[in-house]
């Protein structure tokens, strides 16, 4: 598809709504390649122009902190993530504004500038330590993704074995903490365990900010329908991530059945670039075009990503879907390879019968909204403060 084939409606409504992306892992191309975002690079997904030309108007950029990294060395990491992120912003303040809550984004968007958001993503980045949260939040991080693929000492992942049976009880004041903070809590990766005890202990509403349904795509990664009917229940957001292999059944399959020649390459791959986690990723991104070209991998069409918003919305109402690319921390399905290819999102949800308010809504509105919401609750237990 060529963007030609967007229908004019759909760029009416599209470059008028704010398109909030919930999760991308730019943040890593910053740090190892000191990847300058005012070049469009077709190596990656997200740069300015391609920002602008999807007409996104606000993106949380993930600091992500691979699980065999840990203790102080977790936070490190994180802190250097951050700093890249923050030196982009400041190198390109015309078109780039730190945003730290709901109402900040919204001047951004009247200003013209792409409001870019922090989260964590792994909750080992906070070694354990509650002032190292306070500390981030207070560095303009406003959500933790509690987990990656590995349990935390305080959570349990939905990639690994249950070590807690959910959250322990520093786990359940980690999540009381941020709703002090006004910071979202992010359910993404997290054990179904984990899941049901966050719903049980956070005040406010809370996110999955990059996980698609377990009914299309038998992921555990994915949300179930009860999960998302929780979810929604409780005030949250669901936001629809673009990865091929928690899109797509048959893809998910077939990349199983590749296990041992993935894993193969994963290594060479891992001994090429060390810790270089931009590169590692686009090495392993490599091998999966390869093997779709090959036909040992299926190709999975952008518009799966429409199917998973449509039942997600089915399930949870239309006020708690959003999207989370994961753009630079994925494999991207054919038709939505960068940020610039957004405007198909709006287009797919239009030929499906969404109307204006609905498709704004999905676009960005339920993800300000969800935040408005985290602010307000932080702002109400601060004040029940004796
Ligand atoms: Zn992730």
């Amino acid at each position: 598809m060529c963007a030609d084939e967007i229908s004019s409606r759909a760029r009416q409504i599209h470059f008028s709504s704010l398109v909030f992306d919930a999760h991308a892992d730019t943040p890593q191309r910053l740090f190892f390649d000191q990847f300058d975002l005012a070049n469009r690079d077709a190596e990656g997904c997200v740069d300015i122009p391609r920002l602008r030309e999807g007409g996104v108007g606000a993106i949380f950029f993930a600091l992500w902190v691979p699980v065999e990294i840990t203790g102080r060395a977790a936070t490190q990491r994180a802190r250097g993530l951050l700093d890249a992120v923050l030196k982009q912003i400041e190198i390109h303040s015309d078109a780039l504004a730190l945003c730290v809550s709901s109402k900040e984004v919204m001047s951004a968007q009247a200003k013209n500038r792409i409001a870019i958001l922090l989260g964590i993503e792994g909750g080992h980045a906070i070694d354990n330590d509650l002032e190292i949260l306070r500390k981030f939040q207070a560095q303009g991080v406003r959500y933790m993704t509690l987990t990656h693929n590995a349990a935390t000492e305080w959570a349990d992942s939905s990639n690994d074995a249950p070590r807690h049976n959910g959250l322990t009880d520093f786990g359940k004041q980690v999540i009381r903490e941020m709703n002090r903070l006004g910071m979202l809590v992010d359910i993404s990766h997290v054990s179904d365990s984990t899941f049901y005890d966050v719903l049980d202990t956070s005040r406010a509403p809370v996110i999955a900010s990059h996980s698609c349904c377990r009914a299309l795509c038998d992921a555990p990664r994915n949300l179930d329908d009860a999960m998302i009917k929780a979810l929604a229940s409780r005030g949250g957001v669901i936001h629809v991530t673009f990865h091929d292999g928690f899109l797509s059944q048959e893809y998910a399959n077939a990349n199983r059945a590749l296990a041992s020649e993935i894993a193969s390459h994963e290594k060479e791959v891992g001994q090429k670039f060390g810790d270089n986690e931009a590169r590692n990723l686009m090495g392993l991104q490599r091998l999966s075009n390869e093997s779709i070209r090959a036909g040992k991998l299926p190709q999975v069409s952008w518009e799966k990503i429409i199917d998973h918003i449509d039942h997600a919305a089915g399930i949870a109402g239309l006020d708690h879907v959003g999207v989370g690319s994961d753009f630079d921390g994925a494999f991207m399905p054919s038709g939505m390879e960068d940020a610039s290819k957004f405007p198909f999102i709006t287009e797919g949800l239009i030929k499906r019968g969404y109307g204006e308010t609905d498709i704004r809504n999905i676009l960005g509105e339920n993800t300000l909204r969800v935040m408005a919401e985290a602010e307000e609750v932080g702002h109400l237990l601060n004040s029940e403060k004796p």
